[in-house]
């Protein structure tokens, strides 16, 4: 009897016990799925590389080509991926590292300095059949930022982490880390001298104060990705160095769930770049599934009305991209250029730097 008791009792303990959040298919069995699957058989896939005062008068040639041979490596990892039937939050993930990993962008390689001469990066990630997310904010030695948020969405029981805790969550889960000295570029140290240097302006909270688009633009150059799978499932994913000479450990809209990303099933997934405060402000990405989810309009409309009217009304400049259940996408910004590219189920590509 009093074995039977034992018994009795260890199995309740075991039963009560908290599930840690575990693995991929223990977090989705957890979850519930949106049930809305797309009406079409299709995928696709949405990239940027940060807006910002991007003239074609300020480039070079040689410059413009870099770019867009790495947005086109970018965007065929992610696509490869989901043409082999890849999930949309491994092809976010993927094609995200490739721009992380190029000192182009301010992400992970090429990520802007703070005030203080270090780099301190945010990223999140969403995946729109579960409305699972994952974000961190503030690290200094985590190579590519958007596999940690990942990790936190997976295998962690919280949304979002930042500075030293999340950098030992990442050594935990045993991801690639790096000495900070791997962030140092001297084109992002110019860019910070010249900013330090700038004399304040009088209206400095104004994105127009100034002229040098290297200082007007010291905020912009973050990158993202949205994804449609071909099992109807929506995905996206932000990644960033913040803004030039940022100080007090600032964090943005990029690891912002509903700012900086968003994704669900039932709407679109969205990817933000720009002024971070002011995203955060409009919390942007939300506002787009949410408009289209209330208000029954089409992505193309959500967007527009969010950037162009709403976020441009409250002073806030930037852009998204964006993918809905369907495939259709959305590119809306309201700065000269945001550096992007699409791909379809068809293999068919776009990039495009400078507003059309
Ligand atoms: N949104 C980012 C931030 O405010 C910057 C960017 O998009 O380039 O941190």
């Amino acid at each position: 009897m009093k074995k039977v008791l034992i018994f009795l009792s260890f199995a309740l303990f075991l039963a009560c016990k908290e599930q840690p959040k575990g693995t991929a298919e223990t977090v989705l069995s957890n979850t519930t799925k949106q049930d809305t699957k797309p009406t079409v058989n299709t995928f696709g896939i949405v990239i940027h590389g940060g807006a910002g005062t991007i003239l074609k008068e300020n480039m070079t040639p040689e410059k413009e080509a870099a770019y867009k041979t790495k947005l086109e490596e970018a965007i065929k990892t992610g696509h490869t991926i989901l043409k082999n039937g890849g999930t949309s939050l491994e092809a976010v993930e993927k094609t995200i590292n490739v721009l992380e990993d190029s000192p182009l962008f301010n992400a992970g390689k090429g990520a802007v300095f703070t005030y203080d001469e270090i780099n301190e990066l945010d990223a999140s990630i969403m995946d729109g059949s579960t409305l699972n997310a994952g974000a961190v904010a503030g690290v200094s030695v985590v190579k590519n930022p958007i596999n940690l948020a990942k990790e936190v969405m997976l295998n962690s029981p919280h949304v979002m982490l930042s500075g030293r805790g999340a950098e030992q969550f990442a050594k935990e889960r045993k991801l690639e880390i790096v000495d900070p000295k791997y962030f140092y570029t001297e084109n992002r140290m110019k860019a910070l001298k010249k900013v330090k240097k700038a004399p304040e302006h009088p209206d400095a909270k104004s994105a127009t104060s100034f002229y040098d688009p290297e200082i007007k633009d010291s905020k912009f150059g973050t990158v993202g990705c949205v994804a449609l799978d071909k099992h109807g499932n929506l995905a996206a994913g932000t990644s960033t160095g913040g803004m030039t000479a940022k100080k007090w450990n600032r964090i943005g809209d990029s690891p912002i769930i509903g700012a900086g990303t968003y994704a669900n099933n039932a709407t679109c997934a969205v990817s933000s770049t720009g002024w971070g405060e002011y995203f955060i402000r409009g919390m942007v990405a939300y506002d787009i599934s949410a408009m289209m989810e209330y208000k029954k309009i089409s992505l193309e409309e959500a967007s527009k009305e969010v950037i162009q009217k709403k976020l441009t009304k409250l002073g806030g400049t930037g852009g998204i991209v964006a993918i809905d259940h369907q495939g259709n996408i959305a590119m809306e910004f309201n700065t000269e250029g945001m550096y992007r590219a699409t791909m379809n189920a068809n293999g068919e590509l776009t990039i495009g730097i400078y507003k059309e």
